[in-house]
């Protein structure tokens, strides 16, 4: 198999910390699996600024654009707070998605068993949650024009436009109809088209996506009832795809139906590069936690779980991603907790590396 290229962007605080966890799973499956990936390692965030004076150095940006894969842990910090708006950290991880043109957002929200508890639902509504909100996330009310604040008369008017082009709404789809292949082949796609032209217009453009996946089984929702289906009964859904301000909404809801930011992944991904990968960025959704950083007390789990859907949809290796989830879930199944996560049970904490060391032996152990 030719190498798999990957640029790792550990970023701030506790970025490198959980993305040293990381590291040694990737050596793991090299060493046991004969995965040859070659990885890269550069600076993104308040790191590259300390280093370059901007928070991506354009060298920096070229490499993630000829990778098969981008890695980020996450970025900013307060030394960084009083920085000119161009220069905060956050504006590398925005130009990394911008110039990689990155437009489907991949949000899982995964319950594990043994974290059922966490939720702010009942556990059985949650318990063996697995869906995933596919979003739409470089056109819509947050891109759109006309927008702007001005006088009316004696009135001041805020206009924002709700956008959306066939070529947009088709490419998100395909995403996530393909995702949906590898899953439980079911799409809803969330919209209003019962007060929104672009809803309609949304809702018929999937439709035709629709026609090129005979297998998958497609329903439409208008995104309120979605909402209210989210807290309802979240295991009717597989996949969910929606626009951009929908879709910021809908997934913070579902993240938080599993509970805690130390477990939860996320991917961006964009139109297929030559060698049929999509343009690829996982991160974990948590930020780079300045309380805990450099205290080993971050959970890494978010950043191998990022990690593991950049084994299955980068790198078309399922197996091994359900491998990686799967030791996740061993460990936790027997108490083995970061401090995240040992507050609410009154169990001892273990750190950061220790978490990751726990994972690798789940992967050791077991008969694969
Ligand atoms: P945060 O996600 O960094 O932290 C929120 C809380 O969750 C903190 O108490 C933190 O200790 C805890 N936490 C987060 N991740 C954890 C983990 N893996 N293990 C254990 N505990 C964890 O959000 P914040 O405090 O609002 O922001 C801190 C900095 O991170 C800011 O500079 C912000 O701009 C930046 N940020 C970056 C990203 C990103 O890189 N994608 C996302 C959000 C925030």
């Amino acid at each position: 198999m030719p190498a798999m290229k990957l640029l790792i962007l550990p970023g701030d605080g506790i970025g490198p910390e959980v993305m040293a966890e990381v590291r040694k799973v990737i050596d793991w499956f090299g060493a046991n699996r004969g995965l040859d990936f070659s990885v890269e390692e550069d600076l993104v965030g308040g790191a590259a600024y300390d280093a370059h004076g901007a928070p991506l150095s354009d060298e920096t940006m070229a490499k993630a654009q000829s990778v098969d894969a981008v890695l980020l842990g996450a970025v900013g910090g307060p030394a960084y707070d009083n920085l000119d708006f161009s220069l905060k950290p956050e504006r590398g991880l925005l130009r990394l998605r911008k110039e990689m043109d990155l437009y489907a957002n991949l949000r899982p929200a995964q319950c594990f068993d043994a974290l059922a508890d966490y939720s702010s639902l009942k556990k059985d509504i949650v318990a063996g949650l697995d869906i995933m909100i596919v979003r739409e996330l470089t056109s819509g009310m947050y891109f759109g024009e006309p927008r702007g604040i001005h006088t009316e008369g004696n009135e001041r008017v805020g206009i924002n436009t709700h956008r959306y082009t066939t070529s947009e709404i088709r490419r998100v789809g395909r995403s996530a109809f393909e995702l949906a292949m590898k899953r439980g082949k079911r799409v809803c796609s969330m919209e209003k088209a019962n007060v929104m032209e672009a809803g309609i217009l949304w809702r018929e453009e999937i439709e035709v996506i629709a026609k090129d996946y005979p297998e998958i089984e497609l329903s439409h929702m208008y995104a309120d009832n979605g909402a209210m289906q989210l807290v309802r009964n979240p295991k009717q859904f597989d996949v969910i795809v929606t626009d951009n301000l929908f879709g910021d909404i809908l997934s913070d809801c579902a993240a938080m139906l599993t509970g805690s930011l130390g477990m939860l992944p996320s991917a961006s991904l964009g139109a297929p590069m030559e060698n049929g990968r999509p343009k690829a960025l996982y991160e974990p959704v948590h930020g780079s936690a300045p309380d805990i950083a450099g205290q080993g007390k971050a959970n890494p789990c978010a950043c191998l779980l990022s990690f593991a859907m950049a084994l299955r949809y980068s790198f078309d290796l399922g197996a091994e991603a359900d491998m990686l989830e799967a030791a996740v879930n061993e460990v936790l199944d027997q108490g083995v907790r970061t401090a995240d996560l040992a507050q609410s049970e009154g169990a001892t904490p273990v750190s950061t590396a220790e978490m990751g060391d726990a994972v690798l032996a789940a992967m050791d152990s077991n008969d694969w």
